[in-house]
């Protein structure tokens, strides 16, 4: 165990109670408190059995404690036995996992990085390094005192003693933590939607009790927006420009999917927005969850400034609309009965 480990340092065994870690704290603040002992080294070692004592207690409000057993002997007589008493665990730690839509769709493996605060190495995690020289302090120039109204106070940047022997450490900026990456993997499940929870077990916080194993990691899905796909629950989106002539014509569409492309049969139609919709071939299902659909709204486009050879076969195609206009276009032809008689032209 390192000195500096906060169990050595305020002389106990690992396994201490939180009793056993207040009275040790009470009685070491009692001899090194610096308003009880003038000794310079006084406030860093103060400073660190504080440190050390509030890590151990804040280890305990973290691991949850294991049932109690029953103290006084009513108790004991009319309660059963207690549970075998599970080992303490650390908290949780919840984190958000980013993935495109892609990784959601497909599952698979993914590395990742978490940051952890570790005590900063440049000062142990006191957050402040020695100065070579002591420094006048520059709150109450010296004089250890500052003005509070019309009384003079101890300064509370020297503690009163008009100097200074230290100041915040430059590494981590005085807070005593820097943080570490921690590499990680986890096995994602096809299927998985924004909010849905991985948990990867022991990858939580440590655990400050003997004998006490780490919590988990769990991480909260997040899908990052996609470009072309958009989900509606499990149907998967997208929106695809086709040829006026290939929605009239039918055929082939290839589509693109999240893991490959897929034709998809078109059948011919009317060449105005329409959807395409494939049962099943959307976001896999999972855990009792249907797989979703596939939807393609396809939207209509013609050519701008078709070529020549474009206009010829238009134009044939045109030629022989005209000549069975009631058959493939009905309301042009009642128009033109209507409003077009059988008047000679005009020119
Ligand atoms: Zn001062
Ligand atoms: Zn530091």
């Amino acid at each position: 165990m390192s000195p500096t480990d906060p169990h050595s340092l305020l002389g106990l065994s690992p396994g201490a109670g939180e009793r056993e870690i207040k009275h040790a704290f009470r009685r070491l603040a009692m001899r090194w408190h610096p308003d009880r002992n003038a000794d310079p080294a006084a406030i860093e070692h103060f400073k660190r059995l504080r440190a050390a004592y509030e890590d151990l207690l804040a280890g305990y409000s973290r691991c949850p404690a294991p049932a109690a057993a029953p103290h006084d002997a009513q108790a004991a007589d009319t309660r059963p036995e207690p549970p075998p008493e599970a080992p303490p665990r650390g908290a949780d730690r919840r984190e958000d996992l980013v993935l495109s839509l892609e990784e959601a769709f497909a599952g698979g493996e993914k590395a990742f990085t978490i940051a952890d605060e570790i005590p900063c190495d440049a000062c142990g995690g006191s957050g402040e390094e020695v100065l070579r020289h002591t420094r006048l302090c520059a709150t109450c120039h010296g004089s250890g005192r500052v003005r509070d109204g019309r009384s003079l106070t101890a300064c509370a940047d020297c503690g009163g003693r008009g100097y200074l022997n230290r100041q915040a450490c430059a590494a981590c900026h005085g807070s005593g933590q820097a943080r570490a990456a921690r590499k990680l993997r986890v096995r994602i499940p096809a299927g998985v939607l924004d909010g849905d929870e991985l948990r990867v077990a022991g990858a939580g916080e440590d655990c400050d009790r003997a004998g006490g194993k780490p919590g988990d990691l769990l991480l909260r899905v997040v899908l990052a927006p996609h470009a072309l796909y958009r989900l509606d629950g499990r149907d998967l989106m997208l929106t695809r420009p086709v040829s006026a002539f290939r929605m009239l014509l039918g055929g082939e569409l290839p589509i693109p999917l999240p893991d490959g492309v897929r034709n998809l049969k078109l059948e011919p139609g009317p060449a105005t927005t329409r959807e395409l919709r494939v049962k099943g071939a959307g976001f896999p299902g999972r855990g009792g969850a249907r797989a979703g659909a596939l939807i393609v709204r396809l939207v209509p486009v013609l050519p701008e400034a078709p070529d020549a050879e474009i206009l010829a076969l238009l134009e044939r195609a045109e030629t022989r609309l005209q000549n069975t206009l009631s058959r493939h276009l009905p309301d042009v032809a009642s128009w033109e009965e209507r409003w077009l008689p059988d008047i000679p032209e005009t020119r």
